[in-house]
């Protein structure tokens, strides 16, 4: 894929950017070696300030910064700038909790190991590679460079080829703040070229927010060379009603969970599953809300749901939909292309999906919703574990039993009671099954790039 700026609400192409030569790649990856070994021997106040700094160039500029976000991926602009904040929001978050986050761990009775004195500290590892999606083309971002960064590693950034801008942005945010220069570098290449990044010794370690396919091709490379890998990959997530629910507002949620970002959110609900008691309440109000959002041009404040981020994405949501019609399935409302320019797909709901349907194994990455009729509350737990990936979750009941059986049931990295999924800074984020492995966001995702060395004292 070219590495380029392809508006997705005109399909023009904006910006054609060359690739980073070998010798380019090699010296960005000194660059940020070199920055390592410096950041090393900063102090949290240093780097807190550094943060702090950077954090302000990015709330100064978080209009345009939207502006660019809708036009390289299509987001509707509102959600674009909110993006940009919630960013800011995290780099300030670890500025000022990375100190606490990391401190000396002791052990309170050292005796017990023969020493006079024990403790763990964190260190940095050194050079992380992050590999990144285009669909949130700031926030992933930030969200592995805020934490690697305020803990003493530097970074290199493979992002996505169809968000370039977004990723030059990241080349000097940092070193605009004071971090030294190299502290995080944007290598300018194709998914071909990751593999020699990650094998090469200046690298520690690899993190991967992206398909299934990206994410076996990272962690084989990285097992190869034995080094350290987190995987933030697909989902396909349960979004269960239960009849002590508040319809209304579970069905007027689901329509947000599903077409947030234009429908193409790892975490977005995409399997509706409802008690069939109250199925077809639901399943009115969800399918009217559906049908009435407004599609059209993300610039434009009033729109809900832009366009498909590449013609290719769209096209492989058209073929799971195209599938599941033609296996049987019922379109409740959508499964058509909008006329015109442009990479839209109508918000979709289809029900009655036979099991070799693609669509109730694979994940729609777009804003296509699946709603399941669930006999009972063992079958909806059921329907919601019936897929490999197990990264979000909802379910809604105001029943405190059914609430404690579906936290301790659902197999996923997260479960919202009475809520859509949606990711914090504070809380731990991340799947289980074949939505990957290790955690980004709070402490522990700061600390999945440290290494935890313990120190022995006679
Ligand atoms: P993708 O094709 O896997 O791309 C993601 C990144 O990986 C891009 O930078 C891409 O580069 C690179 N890449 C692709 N193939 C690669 C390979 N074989 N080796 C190394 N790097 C490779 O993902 P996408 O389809 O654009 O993004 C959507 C997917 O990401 C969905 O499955 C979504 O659920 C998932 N996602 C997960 C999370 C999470 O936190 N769990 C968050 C957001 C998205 P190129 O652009 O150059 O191909």
């Amino acid at each position: 894929m070219a590495i380029a700026t392809v508006n997705p609400t005109t399909g023009k192409t904006e910006m054609l950017i060359e690739p980073h030569s070998a010798a380019e790649v090699d010296e960005r990856i000194g660059q940020a070696h070199a920055a390592a070994a410096e950041l090393g021997r900063t102090t949290f106040e240093q780097r807190r300030a550094w943060m702090h700094a950077a954090a302000d160039f990015l709330e100064g500029h978080a209009e345009g910064l939207g502006e660019l976000i809708t036009v390289e991926m299509g987001k509707p602009i509102a959600q674009s700038v909110a993006e940009v904040r919630k960013s800011v929001k995290a780099m300030r978050f670890y500025a000022d909790h990375s100190e606490t986050f990391l401190a000396d761990v002791p052990l309170d009775d050292p005796a017990r190991v023969g020493a006079s004195a024990a403790w763990s500290v964190y260190q940095p590892l050194g050079v992380v590679l992050a590999v990144m999606p285009w669909n949130y083309p700031i926030w992933q971002v930030v969200r592995f460079a805020a934490p690697a960064l305020m803990a003493g590693n530097a970074g290199l950034l493979k992002h996505a080829s169809n968000v370039p801008q977004a990723a030059m942005l990241f080349d000097d945010l940092f070193e605009r703040g004071g971090f030294p220069k190299g502290s995080f570098r944007t290598l300018l290449i194709g998914g071909g070229e990751v593999a020699r990044v990650i094998a090469d010794d200046r690298v520690a370690a690899v993190t991967l927010t992206g398909s299934e396919s990206a994410g076996r091709s990272v962690a084989a490379t990285a097992g190869d060379h034995l080094k350290k890998a987190v995987l933030e990959l697909g989902g396909s997530d349960p979004f269960v009603v239960l009849p002590s629910a508040d319809i209304a507002e579970a069905a007027k949620t689901a329509v947000a969970a599903r077409v947030n970002n234009n429908g193409q959110a790892c975490i977005a609900g995409k399997r509706f599953i409802v008690h069939t008691d109250v199925y077809e309440e639901f399943a009115t109000e969800f399918v009217r809300r559906m049908s009435e959002l407004v599609v059209g041009d993300p610039l434009r404040p009033e729109t809900e749901v832009g366009p498909m981020a590449t013609e290719q994405g769209r096209q492989d949501v058209v073929d799971l939909v195209e599938d599941a019609r033609a296996k049987g399935a019922t379109i409740l409302t959508g499964g058509t292309l909008h006329d015109g320019r442009g990479w839209f797909y109508a918000p979709t709901v289809i029900a009655d999906l036979p099991n070799d349907a693609r669509l109730v194994q694979e994940e729609a990455f777009g804003p296509v919703a699946s709603l399941y009729r669930a006999s009972d509350v063992g079958d909806a737990l059921r329907i919601a574990n019936q897929t490999t990936f197990g990264l979000g979750s909802a379910v809604w009941t105001n029943d405190p039993s059914e609430q404690e059986r579906f936290t301790r049931e659902l197999d996923a990295g997260a479960v919202f009671i009475n809520g859509m999924t949606v990711s914090y800074q504070e809380l731990p984020f991340g799947g289980i099954k074949r939505s990957g492995f290790g955690r980004e966001l709070a402490e522990v995702g700061q600390r999945e790039f440290c290494n935890l060395k313990t120190v022995w004292k006679a």
